[in-house]
């Protein structure tokens, strides 16, 4: 499907990497600018809100949404289900207006089969004891959990190549200025495509892989 009208973003990231974060900070900067709100059959955690971070359905309301063909695209990740749903998607960008979905990689290859032209960012964190920092000090999971999430990370990580830009998250005011000169589509950016960070920084590419 061609993109006539409005942008199409794409941010993905491990867990604990600081990506709603920044995108909630992206938002504040850039209001035109709408994020979508997934379907997901996980459960809510503490402070999450119906209809802001998710739209909170059974598996049978999500199976059946499915069948429905109401998803652009749908994953499991970490043994819950999660969809893009297609109608609000669709209708923002025909409007002419620009849209962010914070999807897994899974997620992010499926819409760049939909939409070539979609622009995909990948944040990444600046090593991986930051991320199990992380994780540890949202107390949400539990030391297994955390040992899981870290496993799903790295093997996250291991698809960035395919990804159009890469923001590293070690200093959030820095990260936020990067993900802005993306979405504005600055020639600045370009010291962001993925070719240039894996040549600037290699080492700490390969190292979050393993
Ligand atoms: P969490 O449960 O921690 O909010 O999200 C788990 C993972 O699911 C994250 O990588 C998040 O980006 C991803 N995710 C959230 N919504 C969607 C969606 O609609 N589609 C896909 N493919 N992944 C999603």
């Amino acid at each position: 499907m061609k993109l006539s009208k409005g942008n199409l973003f794409i941010i993905t990231a491990a867990s604990g990497a600081g990506k709603t974060s920044l995108v909630k900070a992206l938002i504040a900067d850039n209001p035109k600018i709408n994020v979508s709100v997934s379907f997901t059959t996980r459960k809510p955690r503490d402070g999450e809100i119906e209809g802001e971070d998710y739209f909170f359905v059974d598996e049978n309301k999500f199976k059946k949404m499915s069948k429905n063909d109401e998803f652009l695209e749908t994953a499991k990740c970490h043994g819950s289900f999660y969809g893009t749903s297609k109608l609000t998607v669709l209708e923002i960008l025909n409007k002419g207006n620009d849209i962010i979905l914070e999807i897994d990689y899974q997620g992010a290859f499926n819409i760049k089969k939909i939409f070539p032209e979609a622009i995909s960012i990948f944040v990444i964190p600046p090593s991986i004891n930051a991320l199990e920092e992380r994780l540890n000090s949202r107390g949400l999971d539990s030391k297994e959990d955390i040992k899981l999430r870290i496993a799903a990370a790295k093997n996250e990580m291991s698809h960035l190549e395919k990804f159009d830009y890469v923001t590293i998250n070690d200093d959030f005011e820095k990260s936020l200025i990067e993900l802005n000169k993306i979405v504005n589509k600055k020639s600045e950016s370009r010291e962001l495509k993925t070719k240039n960070q894996i040549l600037n920084h290699k080492n700490l590419i390969d190292k979050l892989k393993k």
